[in-house]
Parts: structure tokens; sequence; C-alpha cells
């Protein structure tokens, strides 16, 4: 018999670094990737998750270890468990989600945000919320540091998302004053990588099942639209790292890759990297979609020592691998339907 490979309970219990770790939205795309390393750490992971925009696949290969518990749970109700941090991700990211129930959005993030602060305070442990540069809205300096108040359409339909989101930050802050909670608060730029959906409608995986497929790649607008696209290897440590900082350390640090590029120039390098046949068309640019993004990360990389190490080229290469092997896996389901 192949002896398993997992620690037994007893190594884990001598382990004083073993945590018990709360992710929310854990079975997301960022969220799946912090709780499997998260366990490969060697901590005790409780994954909440309603399921809207994750998938139970995403944290399939994570079931059957022992210190890994799914949880079906909306976050915008409360939540009663014990451990020893919370990292909460649960909100829909990718904005053609986000705004299918801007009500649900709303309330995932502030309702959630009360109850996983609520939870915290209980427990005395720290949290760290996933905030995000739609904080900023249409940014009017550049780059963006974290002194920026950001410039948001309050009614428009990117508002549920990043008022959420800009109200949750407020709160995790009125919960630090208020009760000397121990905060942590990422305001994360655009990241992409292996494990995100085929249908997730973010620029990176859209554009790369474009190629793939050798359908029309869809640029919104004129393409000269800009983003900084972070590998998520580097996202997930960045927060572990924030994670284990000084109580001191509270943020608000962006976190993301400063290299900037054009939309247009993304689409082109994806059709290069994939040698696709693909045409690349012009459609109707979304409302208040961000005209320019960039973050300034001097206050991660002194106050934490973070900077990503991923570049761009490598990251769209092993991102593009994950979609060859998931297309090629559509199409062979296809034929045995048939
Ligand atoms: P995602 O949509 O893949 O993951 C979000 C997860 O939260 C999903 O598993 C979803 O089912 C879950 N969820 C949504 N509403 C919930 C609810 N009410 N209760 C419980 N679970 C719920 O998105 P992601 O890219 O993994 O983003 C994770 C977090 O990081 C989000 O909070 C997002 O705002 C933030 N963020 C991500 C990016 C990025 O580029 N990936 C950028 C900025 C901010
Ligand atoms: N975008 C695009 N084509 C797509 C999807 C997105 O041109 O198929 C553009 C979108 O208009 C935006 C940028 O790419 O300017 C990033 O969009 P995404 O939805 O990934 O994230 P955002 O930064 O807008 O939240």
């Amino acid at each position: 018999m192949t002896p398993d490979p997992r620690p037994s309970p007893t190594t884990i219990k001598s382990c004083s670094e073993t945590r018990r770790v709360l992710v929310t939205g854990g079975a997301g795309f960022l969220g799946s990737h912090l709780c499997a390393r998260l366990i490969d750490a060697g901590h005790r992971v409780t994954c909440v998750d309603n399921f809207s925009t994750g998938r139970r696949a995403a944290v399939a290969h994570l079931m059957d270890h022992r210190r890994f518990e799914l949880m079906d749970h909306d976050v915008t109700n409360p939540l009663n468990v014990v451990v020893d941090e919370i990292y909460n991700l649960a909100c829909p990211a990718s904005p053609a989600h986000y705004q299918l129930d801007p009500i649900q959005t709303l309330k995932t993030a502030v309702l959630g945000a009360i109850n996983m602060l609520e939870l915290a305070r209980l427990l005395r442990v720290k949290i760290l919320q996933a905030s995000t540069s739609e904080i900023y809205g249409d940014p009017q300096i550049h780059p963006q540091t974290e002194g920026y108040w950001g410039n948001v359409n309050p009614v428009g339909p990117r508002s549920c998302y990043n008022e959420g989101k800009r109200c949750a930050e407020t709160l995790f802050y009125d919960y630090h004053r208020q009760y000397a909670l121990p905060i942590k608060i990422i305001r994360i730029f655009n990241t992409y990588g292996p494990g995100m959906r085929p249908d997730d409608g973010r620029v990176v995986s859209n554009f790369i099942i474009q190629a793939l497929k050798g359908e029309p790649i869809t640029v919104f607008g004129d393409g000269t639209q800009t983003r900084s696209f972070c590998y998520v290897d580097d996202m997930v440590d960045g927060m572990i790292r924030l994670m284990s900082s000084s109580d001191s350390v509270t943020g608000p640090l962006n976190f993301g890759n400063p290299d900037e590029v054009s939309i247009l120039s993304l689409a082109r390098e994806i059709v290069t990297i994939t040698g696709s046949t693909s045409e690349i068309v012009f459609t109707r640019k979304p409302i208040d979609d961000p005209t320019l993004r960039r973050p300034d990360i001097a206050a991660a990389r002194d106050q934490i020592g973070w900077q990503p190490a991923v570049g761009m080229e490598e990251g769209l290469t092993r991102t593009i691998s994950y979609f060859v092997t998931m297309v090629a896996g559509m199409r062979s389901a296809r034929v045995t339907e048939a």
C-alpha cells in the first residue's frame, strides 16, 4: 500500500504554527488557490462558499484532506465557527457576474463584511478583507496610491461592487477603531491565472478562450484603456505575508503588478503566444469602465517586503497551458456526447 503523504494529526499538533483558518469565497478563483496554499503550509482550512461564482470542482482536490472542510453558506447570514484567523474573499469579482444580481453583490460586500467582522470580534482574531482597485473608480491620479480617495459613480452599474467594497473598508476601520480588532485590508488589482472559469467574463480568460477557439477577440472600446495584471501566485503570497505581519500593519495596501498594458496590446500578446488566427474586433465599451489603472505598490514593498515576481509573458504562458487543457477537455466531452 502506498503510504499516505499527508501529515498525521499528531504531526499537525506538534507544529506550533498550525492555525485554523477561515476562507470565505474559498471555492472561487483566488480563494481556491489560497486554500490550497494554506493546506500545503500545514494549516486547517474551513472554506465557506455559496457557489454563486465558485465551484466545488475548484477545491475537489482538497476534499479528502483531513485538514480541509467545505461549508455551503451565504455570508449575508451570520456564521458560527471557531478559527484563529479569517480571510474574507466572498464576493463575485467579474463585472459580468457582479452586475447580474447587483443587490445580492452589495449585500455580500456589506452584510458579509459585518457578519465576518462580528465573528472576528467574538473570537478576537485577525481578519483580512479582499478589497479592490475598483474603490478608486475611474482614477484621476496615476498610478494610484492608497492615499487617493477615488472617483466613483455612486449610481452606475459598477456601483454595487465599488460602493459595496468601499463600505466594507469603512466597516473594517470602524471595527478596528471601536473594538481594537486587528484588521488587514488589501486592494487587489486585476489578477489572473490557472483556475479561472472559462465563463468568468474577465478579460484575460475571455481573450485566451477566444484565441484558442479561433473566435474573434472582443476588445471593448478602442482598447486604449489600461490595466496592470498580477499573476495569482504572487497575489496569494502577498495575502499570506500580510496576514502574518504585525498587527500595526492594517493597510489598506495596494496589491498588484505595476506593469501596465493597454487592453489592445494584451489582445495582441495573447494572439502571439497562442499562435491564434483570431481577428481582433472592437465592440462597445461598458459604462464607467476605468480608463487607466496601475498600482503604486511602494507601501506593500516598504511595510511587508512584498512585490510580484511573475512577469506577464510567463504568467500568460502558464494560464494559456491551463486553458489549452480545459478547451481540449470541452471538445472531447462534446465528441463523446455526439
Ligand atoms: P470569484 O468570483 O472567482 O470568487 C468569489 C467567491 O465568493 C466565489 O466562490 C463565490 O461563489 C463566493 N461568494 C460570492 N458571494 C458569496 C456569498 N454571499 N456567500 C458566500 N460565498 C460567496 O472572484 P475572485 O477573483 O476569486 O475574487 C475573490 C475576492 O477578491 C473578491 O472579494 C474580489 O472582490 C476580490 N478581488 C479580486 C480581484 C481579481 O482580479 N481576481 C480583483 C480585485 C478584488
Ligand atoms: N474587456 C475587453 N474585452 C472583454 C472583457 C473585458 O476589452 O472580453 C476590457 C474591459 O472593458 C476593461 C478591461 O478589459 O477595460 C478589464 O476588464 P475586466 O472585466 O477583466 O476587469 P475590470 O478591470 O474592468 O474589473
